[in-house]
């Protein structure tokens, strides 16, 4: 594997012990792949053979979405960075390791241009101020930037003059949108939210489809490895025969319309986060695609509701967040059976809870069990499993 040739300098990023987003800055890449592959393997040993891990060529300034807090310290200087890991201490970062590097300009960019526009940060004692947060969101394929500012307040003077100035600086910039954010809150969006400039989300390119972002909706955040992740989830699918998939957490609906490009005779959709929905449906038209629909609500309430009907499901592929699948879901995952499950997960505790909940309920047998490095750096760690029933 050529991840073994890449010699990193370990923990080279100066901020690494401060930051504490890349907990594995210390190892060598070759040496985190061994730690996630032991991590999978002690969770999930008993249940089949693990894969070895696929890497990345180049794990570096992978991330496509970068966020920043703003602030302003004791000296009045206006600084930009990261929350300190299970903190709300910021440290100032100007280029991290993993981000992408286009987006990390555009951070210090906008920082620069606060003060020449009077602009202020946002301060969370106070509740005064202007800016709270910058997101930016890259289209690796497409090099469409989205330019996100959340505000605390919804007055943007000088707004005008401020879009055209960054969007005279990088011209990549589609779309500028304003979030408001007044809330004390850890979240850094708000649910108000206007498009100052271009059309409110960009389009990125991922597996041969197009797909939209939106300020909101989730997307992957490392492009290269998605397309290896979606690739597997795919080849243990076994598209072929016009089969009926179901694309739970679906996000945009980025598998299921990757699986609709790859011969499922009809896929459905479902998704908690409505923006996110609006977004798959119109991926799906963007695609040419007709045999795929989209539903918002809660998965496994869905799921409950499709086995109440009894309606047939060849494939499911589940993608659930961090906290892994309900006992409701899996309750009717076992009901309706479907032949083949794909599970995709970003966390080997839960997958290993969930497997463990299907071993006792159900016949369904571990088949196969790929991770995938999607966050190098980061302890964190996605595994693709297949799963049939006799
Ligand atoms: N499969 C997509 C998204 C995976 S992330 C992709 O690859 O891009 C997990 C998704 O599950 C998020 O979009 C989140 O909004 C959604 N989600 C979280 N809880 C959910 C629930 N209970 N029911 C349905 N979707 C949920």
């Amino acid at each position: 594997m050529s991840q073994s040739k890449i010699n990193i300098q370990n923990g080279s990023c100066p901020v690494y012990k401060k930051c504490g987003g890349c907990q594995l800055q210390n190892l060598s890449y070759a040496e985190q792949l061994r730690f996630k592959q032991n991590k999978v393997v002690k969770l999930l040993k008993s249940f089949g053979r693990v894969e070895p891990i696929i890497g990345m060529d180049d794990p570096y300034h992978y991330r496509n979405k970068v966020q920043a807090a703003f602030f302003t310290d004791r000296r009045g200087r206006i600084r930009s960075g990261v929350y300190q890991s299970g903190t709300h201490r910021i440290v100032s970062v100007d280029d991290c390791q993993i981000e992408d590097r286009l987006a990390d300009k555009i951070i210090v960019a906008v920082r620069r241009l606060l003060p020449s526009f009077h602009l202020t940060t946002y301060n969370e004692d106070t509740h005064k101020g202007f800016l709270r947060h910058v997101l930016v969101k890259r289209g690796f394929a497409t090099n469409e930037v989205m330019l996100v500012l959340v505000t605390g307040t919804p007055v943007f003077p000088s707004k005008s003059h401020f879009v055209k100035a960054i969007v005279e600086e990088f011209p990549q910039i589609k779309t500028i949108v304003q979030n408001i954010n007044p809330y004390n809150t850890n979240l850094v969006l708000g649910d108000r939210q206007t498009v100052l400039y271009g059309k409110g989300y960009i389009e990125d390119v991922l597996c041969g489809c197009r797909f939209r972002i939106s300020p909101k909706s989730f997307y992957q955040i490392n492009p290269v490895q998605t397309e290896v992740l979606y690739g597997k989830a795919i080849e243990f699918a076994g598209l072929k025969g016009s089969k009926t998939v179901l694309d739970a957490y679906c996000g945009i609906g980025t598998i299921g319309i990757v699986a609709a490009k790859h011969g499922a005779g009809q896929v459905i959709g479902v998704e908690l986060n409505g923006e996110a929905v609006r977004d798959a449906i119109q991926n799906a038209k963007a695609n040419g695609l007709k045999n795929i629909r989209f539903y918002k609500g809660d998965a496994g309430a869905f799921m409950q509701a499709v086995a109440a009907v009894n309606e047939r499901l060849d494939v499911v592929l589940m993608d659930p967040p961090r906290a892994g699948s309900s006992e409701q879901f899996l309750d009717a995952l076992i009901k309706l059976s479907p032949k083949t499950v794909v599970y995709v997960s970003c966390n080997p505790e839960t997958l290993a809870r969930d497997l463990q909940y299907l071993r006792q309920k159900s016949r369904y047998k571990v088949q196969k069990i790929q991770p995938v490095d999607m966050f190098p750096h980061t302890a964190h760690v996605e595994s693709v499993v297949l799963l049939t029933h006799t």
